[in-house]
């Protein structure tokens, strides 16, 4: 009852203008053969707000919050769908977890410090030597968002261990 309440006011509120890629979602996703459902209506509005980096765990926790008959399995597969429209994109962290950026700015990798847990954007001008010698010595396309790359910050590799 109170989750209905707070789902109705929720979107009651003026919310700052979304995304222009946003807008023709829904029509996307029934061209997919994907019904415009209350869940991914709500999905939908989740991933409109949210900056930076999400899991699917997170995403999955949110719309719970705001609807507690949520089902998992209906949102990953409604990312899933989303990824092949271009609205997010997923990552692996280094336990290999599915992390999305909702509308990737642009394509890049990530570092992570196993000592702190911190993580960095690896932007293209810095993995371009590897995209090159991958692709001169063995014809290979690197996926730079599929790379993530284990090891430690400046930081804590300057502390003994
Ligand atoms: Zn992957
Ligand atoms: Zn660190
Ligand atoms: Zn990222």
């Amino acid at each position: 009852m109170i989750d209905q309440e707070q789902a109705s006011t929720r979107s009651a509120t003026p919310r700052p203008s979304p995304d222009p890629r946003w807008a023709s979602c829904r029509e996307q996703l029934r061209a997919r053969g994907l019904r415009w459902t209350p869940q991914r209506r709500l999905l939908v509005e989740v991933l409109a707000d949210t900056a930076g980096h999400i899991t699917g765990a997170e995403l999955v926790e949110r719309c719970r919050v705001l609807d507690p008959a949520t089902i998992p399995s209906t949102v990953y597969r409604t990312l899933d769908v989303l990824e092949e429209l271009g609205l997010v994109r997923h990552a692996h962290g280094p336990d290999g977890r599915e992390e999305y950026h909702v509308l990737p700015r642009t394509e890049h990798g990530h570092l992570h410090c196993s000592g702190c847990g911190g993580s960095w954007d690896i932007e293209r001008a810095e993995a371009a030597e590897l995209v090159a010698a991958l692709r001169r010595d063995r014809g290979f396309e690197m996926d730079l968002s599929h790379l993530t790359i284990s090891g430690r910050c400046a930081g804590c590799a300057a502390r003994p261990a």
